[in-house]
């Protein structure tokens, strides 16, 4: 949308800042016609954007400050509401956590919808409009939550964006809504005519466009057998997590959200073994308290039903919502987030510590540290644990004494000290998102360099090596829940590496299963041999591929 700026005739300027407040009126009215349409089976998470929308439009910074600057400036009102945005996109680029950096796309689709109403681009809600109940792809420059809401209520067979990560709004619901995506794929209009008829290939990041008759068809039978495909490795679901030579691998589930959980049943997971719980102090102004964090923990825990919980404490960066302080630093990945943030702030951390020792006493419960860098946080977070759990011996409140204590190894010094680590731990869980990211120097939420992203570069491989070893040597578990652990094609690495705990989301896990079932550890560690020892990391690619091809994968081959 090209805004332009002109100045106005003092005169005009009480009418100009009527006419923004009048268009502010009709984004709410928008707003709240929407959210009184959703079906009720929606999923809670697909209202609850429309709700912080709709608490965006009644804060004062996008309510007040843009009448504000046109006062100031004597300009239009999208003028205005343009400088605002750019100055609250700012705020939240310099924010060091991928998931709150993602609330950016909630301000800009705030404003978009008031700019539209302002250039009377659009009446109506929402920049979605299908007709018939053929099932179309969705191609958009960028899709709101509540465009989300309106597209599934339409037959909609994939999305394609231009903008967004993997980690955007839109994407993460588009994965709970189950449709297919790909988010980013730059100037997509330009490459495909309206109606004409493409294929979304989800699984490998394809749209293919310019497509004859025969390839429609070879693309029909091939969904067909994915559908196939997918019915059958749902039956595995109940079958044990066992390799051809009888190691029993333990598949946990890396959960979200509360509706999380139903994916994870079907899939079968033996338990959860990442609760982010970041998601709870989301679209809020304050932290959720330990009575509050103890009821959702305790409702998680009775609808696993004596499966094991494994929640990890706070991951958030520096964010004005948790923290007085203003932080600002060059590289926010690099600064205070997670377990460092908790230590600063411990009123932000007790309650939680707190929260996750009561609701030990319901149900096998397991605590689990980000983003350890040395062994003094370590050792704070064990006085600090030793402390509450001395309080609430003292106010009677029940917990499990021997709570497994665990860390997350993602910072590289971590992984190298593993040794250290594992005496004073209880488990291990590597996160090899982050791990990557700091091994490799690569934002991991910047697109310009994902291709640096390599699972298989040997500094990275040996680090995950050296972490299983060192775990195991101590006699502690090492669990992996980094993405990596989902990924179908490396689970043979991984088991050759050692690996006997994967922790990944639900909807890799029984594809995941599938290949446990069918490997012979012993074997699989003869092909690697000398590979994993000299880590030529081509040789390595090559022998991993022939291995994936030799034995097919079910769904992705
Ligand atoms: C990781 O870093 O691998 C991880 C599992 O944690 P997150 O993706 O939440 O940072
Ligand atoms: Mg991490």
């Amino acid at each position: 949308m090209d805004i332009v700026e002109y100045v106005l005739p003092l005169a005009h300027i009480d009418d100009e800042v009527r006419r923004f407040e009048q268009a502010v009126a009709a984004a709410r009215r928008q707003l709240e016609t929407l959210r009184a349409k959703i079906p009720a089976d929606t999923p809670q998470d697909i209202a609850a954007f429309i709700d912080t929308h709709l608490l965006m439009l009644d804060d004062s910074m996008l309510s007040s400050i843009p009448a504000e600057l046109i006062r100031q400036h004597r300009c239009n009102a999208e003028w205005a509401l343009k400088l605002q945005q750019d100055a609250l996109v700012q705020a939240f680029d310099a924010m060091d956590d991928p998931y709150l950096r993602t609330r950016r796309d909630d301000v800009e689709h705030v404003v978009q919808r008031i700019q539209r109403i302002l250039q009377h681009a659009e009446q109506q809600p929402g920049a979605v409009e299908i007709d018939g109940e053929e099932a179309r792809v969705v191609v958009a420059v960028d899709l709101s939550p509540s465009d989300m809401v309106l597209l599934q209520q339409h037959n909609v067979a994939a999305i394609v964006t231009e903008r967004g990560g993997p980690l955007s709004h839109m994407a993460i619901m588009a994965r709970s809504l189950g449709i297919p995506a790909i988010v980013g794929v730059h100037h997509v209009h330009q490459y495909i005519r309206d109606g004409e008829p493409v294929v979304v290939d989800a699984n490998n990041g394809a749209l293919l466009c310019g497509l004859e008759q025969k390839d429609i068809a070879q693309f029909t039978r091939a969904r067909r057998s994915e559908r196939k495909a997918r019915r059958e490795l749902g039956k595995l679901r109940d079958e044990a997590s066992c390799t051809l030579d009888g190691t029993e691998i333990t598949l946990h589930a890396n959960i979200e959200l509360y509706e999380d959980i139903a994916a994870m049943r079907r899939a079968g997971a033996h338990g959860v073994g990442l609760y982010r719980t970041e998601f709870l102090y989301m679209n809020r102004a304050t932290p959720p308290d330990e009575e509050e964090q103890l009821r959702v923990y305790r409702s998680t825990i009775r609808r696993l039903q004596g499966a094991p919980l494994t929640i990890r404490t706070l991951d958030l960066g520096a964010d004005k919502g948790v923290s007085n302080d203003s932080i600002s630093c060059s590289n926010s990945a690099l600064g205070l987030r997670a377990v460092r943030l908790c230590l600063k702030e411990p009123e932000l951390f007790r309650p939680q510590l707190r929260a996750i020792l009561r609701a030990s006493a319901y149900g096998p419960v397991r605590l689990l540290i980000p983003m350890l860098t040395n062994l003094g946080e370590l050792r704070q977070v064990l006085e600090l644990v030793d402390e509450l759990k001395r309080e609430l011996t003292r106010e009677k409140k029940r917990f499990d004494t021997q709570i497994p204590l665990g860390g997350m190894i993602e910072v590289p010094a971590a992984a190298i000290c593993a040794d250290m680590f594992a005496r004073k731990l209880d488990f291990f869980s590597i996160g090899t998102n982050d791990l990557m990211q700091y091994t490799l120097a690569t934002d991991r939420i910047d697109e310009t360099v994902s291709h640096l992203f390599d699972p298989l570069n040997p500094g990275v491989l040996r680090l995950i090596e050296g972490v299983i070893r060192m775990g195991h040597e101590a006699g502690i578990p090492v669990a992996m829940c980094g993405e990596m652990a989902g990924d179908p094609s490396l689970t043979r690495l991984l088991l050759a590496l050692g690996l006997r705990e994967f922790s990944a989301p639900p909807s890799t896990l029984l594809e995941v299963k599938h290949i446990i079932r069918n490997s012979d550890i012993g074997q699989l560690q003869r092909e690697f041999g000398d590979l994993l020892a000299s880590h030529d990391g081509d040789r390595l690619e090559r022998k991993l591929a022939e291995l994936n091809h030799n034995h097919k994968n079910f769904i992705f081959d």
